[in-house]
């Protein structure tokens, strides 16, 4: 088995990163920062998230495993004093994983020659830096609404507990197949008028929006926001891809969600 790490600059971290790299070593793994099967993060969900974007072309070749080197994350599941346990477990690794949805996003612009495609693991957004946002939503190419406000978020199953969940969004759980559409403060009033609540999208359908104005717009993509300009559409859907875990801890979803916001006071 080949294996990659990444970790954030924290020097704890660092630290468990060493202990590690020295398991591999004596325990004749092969490390291969390139072309890894497997990937082991230790920090954070966000760093996960850079993993995941540093390895994205090769997602449906990698197993991920998280290590949390503070609280118990989303796509975190071992602990940093858990790492001879990892260890031992990869050895016997039988190429088990569980898969969760990742979100596709196509970008058109005036210039019909440019085009991108995204993939997000938590969501994308769309706002502008100026002025508000105006911009036609379609759900599965029929016209929808007329939204006006700050911008809008469109998040993976996974997604929902990051910034979704602050935009008042649903906690959908990682095993159907969907995107969730919040606003960001839209604004309600004779001309502009939207549904106001968060919407998701089964998996055969899609979003497009159709942002007016020219410049000023930031597409963020997960942790990494890009500043564009001259877009004339933007297409949300299911990716085809997923992302796989590997050694995954099986954490019961609600139990995780219960964990990160409501604490042990819910016992009481
Ligand atoms: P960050 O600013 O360090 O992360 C913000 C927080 O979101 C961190 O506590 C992070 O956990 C947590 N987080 C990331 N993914 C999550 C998930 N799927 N479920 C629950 N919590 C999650 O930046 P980052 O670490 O690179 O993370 C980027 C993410 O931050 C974006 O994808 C977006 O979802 C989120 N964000 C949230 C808001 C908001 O809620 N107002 C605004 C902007 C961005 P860790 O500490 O474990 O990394
Ligand atoms: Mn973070």
């Amino acid at each position: 088995m080949k294996v990659a790490i990444v970790a954030n600059n924290v020097p704890h971290t660092q630290k468990v990163k060493d202990r590690l790299i020295q398991k591999f070593i004596d325990r004749h793994f092969d490390i291969d920062q390139q072309a890894p099967d497997v990937v082991v993060t230790i920090g954070g969900d966000g760093t996960l998230l850079s993993a995941f974007h540093q390895y994205k072309d090769r997602v449906d070749k990698i197993r991920f495993v998280g290590v949390h080197t503070g609280h118990l994350g989303f796509y975190t599941d071992w602990r940093d004093d858990e790492i001879d346990d990892l260890v031992v477990s990869l050895q016997s690794d039988n190429g088990q994983s569980v898969s969760y949805p990742l979100l596709e996003v196509q970008v058109k612009y005036q210039n019909e020659a440019q085009r991108e495609v995204y993939t997000a693991l938590n969501e994308v957004v769309l706002r502008r830096s100026g002025t508000t946002m105006m911009t036609d939503v379609y759900i599965g190419g029929e016209f929808f609404e007329r939204f006006r406000g700050d911008g809008l978020c469109v998040a993976t199953p996974t997604g929902s507990t990051a910034y979704n969940k602050s935009l008042g969004g649903a906690v959908v759980h990682p095993s159907l197949n969907v995107i969730q559409l919040t606003e960001i403060s839209s604004i309600n009033n004779r001309v502009f008028r939207t549904l106001s609540s968060p919407m998701i999208i089964a998996p055969n359908d899609w979003i497009t929006i159709e942002p007016e104005g020219a410049e000023d717009f930031i597409l963020s993509v997960d942790s990494d926001s890009y500043p564009k300009s001259k877009i004339t559409e933007i297409k949300f859907k299911v990716s085809k891809k997923k992302i796989h875990f590997a050694k995954y801890r099986h954490t019961h979803f609600w139990r995780r969600v219960q964990d990160s916001f409501i604490g042990d006071g819910y016992d009481n």
